[in-house]
Order: C-alpha cells, then structure tokens, then sequence
C-alpha cells in the first residue's frame, strides 16, 4: 500500500471540522487498506506504532528531526530552525523544504509504502544504546528523501508525536464497524472486543479478516491489559442498597494504586489505570504476585497500597509517589513497602471470567490468593442492612481507605471492561474534619509487633479523657512516629502498668493484646478525626452508635510525663475539633 494514500487521507480529515465526514474519510481509508496491514494502519493513525500499552515509543526529539531534515533537503539547519519558528509546526516545515529540495547526496529510491514507513518507525522505536541517536536520523533522513512533500509533512509529525487528527479510538472502531462489521449496530461488539484488548491493532485485525463473527470470539488475552470498569458513585447506604437489589458486596475502598495483574507462568506484568506497564515501580508487588497467586495464568485487579509492613498499618496514598521513579526502586522499595489487596478476578486458568458475575469472580479469587500479610483479597461483607452496611464504611474509613466499592450481586454483574456503570457504586466522604492541632492521649493498651517490632509493640491504643463520667474512652490505634529507640524503650517503660484485663476506667469495644493501667500519656497529630463504630469515644454525641476517632495518627515523640491522665484531651474537646474543622470535599 502506498503511503501516500494515508497521506492524502489524512489531509482530507484535517481539512474537515464534521465529525460525520471525518468517519466517512477514515471508513474509506480502512476500506482501501490490505487487510493484513490494517493493524498496522490503525496504530500509525492513532501516532503510535503499537498498542498503547507497549510503553516503546518512536521518540524523536524536535533537534534531531531538524537534522534529519537537513540531511534529506540539503539545507542547512540554522534555515530550518528559523522557518520552524515560524511555522510552530515541524510538518509544515518538512513539507516546504522538501518541496524546494536541494541536490542531496541520498539516492531517491522507490515511491514509500506503508510497510516501509511502519517497518522504518519500528526500527527507530527499538533503536537503543549509545549509537541510537545516530541510528534514528539516519533512518529519518532516508525515508524522508523519498518522501513525497506531502508524505514527508505527515511522517514528521508522526515521529516527533504531534499527528493530531483528533480521530479518538472509539471513532476508529465505529469507522471499523462501518466498513467490515456491516454497519453501526456492529459498534458494541467491537468496542467490547476494543475494551478487553485496548488493542485497537488487533481487533482491526480480526474484523478486518474474520468479520463479526471473528469480533465474538474475541478472547482476554494475558498481557493486554482489559480497560478497567468504573464505579459510579451515590452518598447514601440506603440510596446504594436500593440501587443494587436490596443487597451488595460491599468491599474497602483501599486508598492506593489500581493495578491489573498479569501473569503468565512466572512472567508478571502490572499495569496502572492507565494501562501503563508499571512493573519497574513494583519489583516487590511482582514477587508477592508469584508467591501468592495460586493460579498458572490469571489475570486480577488489586489496590496496591503504602503501608508499615511492622504494624500492618496502611498509609495515605501519596506515599506511593515515591516509586514513580525510574532509579533508586530499590530504596524506595524499602523505604515504602506495599500491600496488595486484590477485588477481581478477570481471567485464570484458560478461563475468561469477564462474563461471570461477580460473585463467582469473587469466589475464584478465594480460591487462588493464599492469603499473607502482604496479600489479602479485599475486605468486604454482604449485606441487606443499613445500619450494617453503615458501620462498615465508617470502619474502612478508620482503617485508612476511602470509603467502600458496593458491588452488585445480580446474574448480569459481568465485567463491563472500560464503562463506567451502576453494577459498583462508591461510597466515600462528603464532609472531612481535618486536624491541625496536636491531642495528648492516654495509653491504654497494645498490640503486638511483628517483623522488625517482633518484641516490642506493633501499636499502641489511646483514649481521650471523659471528664463527665471520669473514665478513658478509646480515639485510635497509633504505630507510626516512633523511632528505635522509642520502640525498645516503650516496652520497658510500660512494664510497671501492664494490668491482666482492661481497666476499669477504660471504655473500649477492641480487644488489646495487653492492657495498662492509664497512665502515661504521649502527644499525637492526626490527620483528621471520623466517626466510628468501633471506638468509644464521644460516642452518640454526633451520631447514634458511633464514636469518633483519629486517623492516621503519628506520635510526635513527646512523652507528655508533666501530663497526669485527667489532663489528656477530652472526649468533648475532640468532639469541637470534629465540628469546627469540618470541610466539605470537593467532589472527584
Ligand atoms: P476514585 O478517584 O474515586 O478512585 P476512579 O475514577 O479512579 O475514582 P472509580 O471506578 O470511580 O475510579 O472508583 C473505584 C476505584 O477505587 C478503582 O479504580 C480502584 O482503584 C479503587 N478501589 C479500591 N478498592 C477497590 C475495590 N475493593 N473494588 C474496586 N475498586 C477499588
């Protein structure tokens, strides 16, 4: 196929601002490609050479195509620079100085076709190592001199990434529809194909060759990622329960990164929301995806999450921003350890679940994740109730996530790859307290530590002073803030407390694995104060049945010993804390 053919359609599309004609001009050109290079047509009129997910690139920065083009054109590149000041556009440029080619020491050769353009791009994406820089231009420069102008203008955009045709995938896969799937009405079926492939190369391909019924059979594959589905969102239990059926799986919302999982034998793959392949950020993530996942090939979505590996806690999600980097994972990695907490099951074993309701997916997923301390399966309950279902989102909240995903549990709660729709409804927040102020709080009890905590504490639980009923209520769990030697001091330090049941004075729904005599007081800062159906603090004085609590708490290393416990913050101070700080989240 001759690449001016792609040229002279791409000029027709740019010269067009109706959308109708534009899929007129793009159902044409698919028409008139061979169909064994139709994928290949599809990827370089999205600019690209691959799917979107193949992270090469063609990569061409603006001062080597100028090089390129002075060697073809036989100008000199101080020309070129200054016509592309004015132009802004190194097409145009392209186009006009090859169009007044001066004598250059290149031999012409035959007109350019499409499968030399991709197979000359192709190789300058791969071209890599010390020599690439050289090994680029020299390519540029060759297909360039014979380039028709035209020609030459749509290739320059093409490699420095600047072939806007402003053609969006779903309009190739309608133009697709048009010109081999027998008209519009084909659109769901290949956009489905589209949104369990995010290749768009592929399903050309097999619409292209095998028509519909090609498009029907199309299959998951492992290592093309499968565009993720989307919750849509409501701000109330009984509005959620309603929406789903009167009953739901109601899952944490884990505040971290979305991954999906690929793994094929011992080859793992991850790739973000945006189906980036992001497995160089994840070293440790792709090891616990070996160790863990008990299924030869799968493909599962997780929330990968920050968290204290000692105390188990998770941390808010801006720590993950540390492992967007390209050196220094390994750091980073030990510094930032992640948890996985997988929600989906979207292929195992030979088997495409995306058609499986959800909970069969669900159950899957039991089946193949042995459980650890860095690999769990989501948190979730079924209920009817929504008091029930209430009390779960306040804990997730307290635990550090955002709110819940409430999935449907209906016969069609299929995997709507790439939609966002009613099947998961989330529920987050609408109102945040944020904290500002430090609070000194009464140690009550504690938790074992593990790993690097294994003999001292894991984390601490503190209560607030209720100065009406004189007793110690509990605000949160703490294990973050403490350094070394804090952490072989604690243990010593608290011996001479350390009482056999709860103290009396203390008002505690958890269960600790140790309990002290209120004492000894420590300062905190939060993030911010929630309700909560688990501690005890001011309970029923915002809301029948909750109390209030700390998260994400950090001990500031002031050992507050001046403090006698009844001079800790109060149950009410924390209760003006919660209504003067409260600030309404802008809706995401
Ligand atoms: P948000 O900013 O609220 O995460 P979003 O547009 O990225 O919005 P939504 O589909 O609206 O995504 O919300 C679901 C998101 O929540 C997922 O993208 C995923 O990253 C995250 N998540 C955390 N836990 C779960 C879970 N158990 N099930 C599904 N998604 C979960």
């Amino acid at each position: 196929m001759k690449y001016t053919v792609i040229a002279d359609a791409y000029e027709k599309i740019e010269s067009t601002t109706k959308r109708l004609e534009m899929t007129d001009l793009l159902v044409d050109l698919l028409r008139n490609t061979p169909k064994e290079i139709i994928d290949k047509v599809a990827y370089i009129t999205q600019g690209r050479i691959y799917p979107e997910f193949v992270s090469l690139e063609i990569g061409i920065a603006e001062k080597l195509a100028v090089k390129a083009l002075a060697r073809a054109s036989g100008r000199k590149e101080t020309e070129i620079d200054e016509d592309l000041k004015k132009t802004g556009d190194i097409g145009e440029t392209a186009q006009k100085f090859m169009a007044s080619k001066r004598q250059v020491t290149l031999v012409p050769q035959q007109a350019l076709t499409v499968e030399r353009v991709y197979e000359t791009l192709d190789k300058m994406a791969k071209a890599s190592g010390s020599g690439a820089v050289d090994v680029k231009t020299a390519l540029l420069a060759g297909l360039l001199a014979d380039a028709a102008p035209k020609e030459a203008k749509y290739i320059m955009r093409t490699v420095t990434g600047n072939l806007r045709l402003g053609i969006a995938d779903m309009t190739v896969l309608y133009a697709l529809a048009i010109a081999y799937g027998g008209g519009k009405e084909a659109r769901e079926l290949i956009e489905r194909a589209y949104n369990i492939s995010s290749d768009l190369g592929r399903v050309a391909k097999t619409v292209a060759e095998k028509g519909l019924k090609g498009i029907e059979k199309f299959q998951v594959l492992v290592g093309e990622p499968i565009r993720p589905m989307l919750a849509e969102r409501l701000s109330s239990p009984e509005e959620i329960l309603e929406k789903l059926g009167g009953k739901c799986i109601a899952e944490y919302k884990y505040d971290g990164e979305r991954i999906q999982i690929h793994k094929k034998d011992y080859e793992v793959v991850l790739f973000s929301r945006r189906l980036e392949d992001i497995s160089s950020q994840y070293p440790d993530a792709v090891k616990l995806v070996k160790d863990y996942v008990k299924a030869k090939d799968a493909i599962l979505e997780a929330e990968c999450v920050a968290i204290d590996v000692d105390t188990g806690e998770m941390k808010p999600f801006q720590e993950l921003m540390h492992r967007r980097r390209k050196y220094g994972i390994e750091k980073a990695m030990e510094e930032y350890p992640v948890s996985l907490f997988v929600f989906d099951a979207l292929y195992v074993d030979d088997k495409d679940l995306t058609f499986e309701p959800y909970p069969i997916r669900r159950e899957t997923l039991g089946k193949i994740i042995e459980e650890s301390d860095r690999v769990k399966t989501a948190k979730y309950i079924i209920t009817s109730d929504v008091k029930e279902l209430e009390n779960f989102f306040l804990e997730a909240i307290e635990d550090g996530c955002e709110g819940l995903v409430c999935k449907s549990m209906a016969e069609d709660s299929v995997y709507q790859a790439g939609a966002r729709g009613w099947l998961w409804i989330k529920y987050k927040r609408d109102y945040k307290s944020e904290m500002t102020d430090t609070v000194d709080l009464v140690v009550v009890g504690a938790f074992h530590g593990r790993g690097k905590r294994a003999r001292t504490y894991g984390a601490l639980l503190l209560a607030a002073y209720n100065s009406e009923n004189d007793i110690f209520e509990t605000v949160t769990k703490c294990g973050t803030g403490f350094t070394d030697e804090d952490l072989v001091k604690l243990p010593e330090m608290m011996k001479k407390h350390v009482i056999q049941h709860k103290h009396s004075r203390v008002n505690s729904m958890i269960e600790a694995d140790v309990w002290f005599e209120p004492v000894v007081v420590i300062e905190v800062l939060g993030a911010e104060i929630t309700l909560s159906p688990i501690h005890t603090c001011a309970m029923g004085s915002i809301r029948k049945g909750s109390g209030l609590a700390i998260r994400f708490p950090r001990f500031t290393g002031r050992y507050r010993i001046e403090k006698a416990p009844e001079d800790a913050t109060t149950a009410s101070e924390i209760v003006e804390m919660y209504n003067n700080q409260l600030k309404k989240i802008s809706e995401s």
